[in-house]
């Protein structure tokens, strides 16, 4: 057989052959085809069914979703981290967050820049007037105790939304959380202080039932009379390694104590935030690995030298208007007196620093925003009434905080750090814009403001 005859012949053939293969396959391929799309179809609408149930809402956020430990370190000025180095500080855990964590340049805080209502911005995003704690302490009409219960605050904070969500919060020293609806708290609560240090019968008399006891089952030392920055350490391992939340806020609160009693950046404050770098330490050996750390303070510290006493300094000048003085800024609806605060000889003289604009005025004291003038003191100076007409005098405390939100060089601490935040260096923050990305870090729905 020659190829041809033996290729024509079975070209033939073949030719049926390949034509009944073709229709045989054309057929498959159809039938695969149908199949196919039925089961894609099938597939999608199985697809559609599971990504519509609220289930898969929840599995999705949750996957999102990171654990938060919020350590704030009362006091800790934005400077002991910038000029760390100028400072000779030996804090070998803040620099390791430093270098592989996101670090803002400074916080710029809110008015009035003391404890509690910094605290509470920390944690709700919105400023003191709006949510409702205006100071440590309650003004002398309401009884002029500390705001201690939760019931006080007007709008919900992160651990209201966490919970709604399902999920498990603590707080350590948490200012204004005196309150049953934290599932593992140890509130800011106390009748006798010891510099940073409260009475631990006390704070166990408002805490969540039995948890002093286990903590104290896990950590022999734990229960001494004061709870300190060491035993508040101890209850953040305990919770870490045993009760495992999902939102943990931390108040350290010694280096305040420390930096009221001896100034900020002095030897006994630096040494504090090198103690502090220590229960640091080990706070980041027991951090799990899906967990942010979110360092934070409420506020700046400046070394105080003087007060002056501006309108003493008014009425021997022979003006007779006065202004309004509080430590931090002083305020004044007379153009008299706003004429002679202008003037450079009298700023040199009297201890007067900037003068706020109107609109910075507006933006973080919306109280305040009707005075004629308003001028935060000169560095290292406060306003205040001096005693016996004294235009000068000494001030209670060598290390204050309290001043303007804007203030130069003035600024708290927020460093992120974790399994997935990128290293870096960011511009300075407000405070306001916290509580916002620690939900989103969270995976929580957050509308900072929402009423309770
Ligand atoms: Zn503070």
């Amino acid at each position: 057989m020659d190829s041809n005859a033996y290729y024509s012949g079975k070209a033939r053939k073949g030719a049926i052959t390949e034509v009944g293969i073709h229709t045989g396959l054309c057929q498959a391929a159809r039938m695969l085809r149908k199949n196919l799309r039925f089961y894609c179809l099938t597939l999608t609408a199985l697809t559609c069914l599971v990504l519509l149930s609220p289930a898969r809402f929840t599995s999705l956020a949750q996957a999102k979703a990171r654990r938060v430990l919020v350590i704030s370190v009362d006091g800790l000025d934005h400077r002991y981290l910038r000029d760390a180095d100028k400072l000779g500080l030996r804090i070998p855990h803040l620099r390791r967050l430093l270098r592989e964590g996101e670090w803002a340049d400074g916080v710029a805080g809110v008015f009035p820049t003391i404890t509690w209502p910094s605290h509470t911005t920390m944690i709700t995003g919105v400023t003191p007037h709006e949510h409702g704690i205006l100071g440590n302490r309650r003004p002398k009409e309401e009884g002029g105790d500390y705001y201690w219960s939760a019931d006080l605050l007007k709008v919900k904070t992160l651990w209201h939304a966490a919970r709604e969500a399902g999920r498990k919060t603590a707080a350590i020293t948490w200012p204004v959380t005196v309150t049953d609806q934290i599932d593992f708290n140890l509130p800011e609560y106390f009748q006798r202080r010891n510099g940073g240090a409260m009475d631990l019968p006390s704070i166990a008399a408002k805490a969540t039932t039995g948890l002093v006891e286990k903590i104290a089952r896990a950590y022999p030392s734990f229960p001494q009379e004061w709870m300190d920055d060491r035993t508040r350490t101890l209850a953040t391992l305990y919770l870490l390694q045993y009760e495992k939340p999902d939102l943990i806020l931390l108040h350290l609160v010694d280096l305040d104590a420390e930096a009221h009693h001896n100034g900020p950046f002095t030897r006994e404050a630096n040494a504090l935030v090198e103690r502090t770098d220590e229960l640091l330490g080990d706070i980041l050996k027991a951090v799990p690995p899906d967990m942010v750390v979110a360092l934070v303070s409420d506020h700046g510290f400046e070394r105080s030298d003087k007060v002056v006493d501006v309108n003493a300094a008014l009425a021997r000048s022979g003006i007779s208007g006065k202004a309004t003085l509080t430590p931090g800024l002083l305020t004044t609806r007379e153009a008299s007196v706003a004429e002679w605060l202008r003037q450079p000889a009298n700023a040199a003289a009297y201890g007067i620093g900037r003068e706020v604009p109107k609109d910075e005025l507006a933006r973080l004291a919306p109280h305040l925003a009707d005075a004629l003038a308003a001028f935060e003191p000169a560095e290292h100076h406060l306003f205040g009434a001096g005693k016996d007409g004294q235009l000068f005098s000494a001030p209670a405390e060598i290390g204050v905080h309290g001043l303007w939100p804007l203030r130069k060089d003035y600024r708290a601490t927020f460093i992120l750090w974790g399994r997935g935040i990128a290293a870096r260096r960011t511009p300075e923050i407000s405070m306001l814009a916290l509580a916002p990305r620690l939900a989103a870090l969270l995976g929580l729905p957050f509308q900072p403001g929402a009423r309770r």
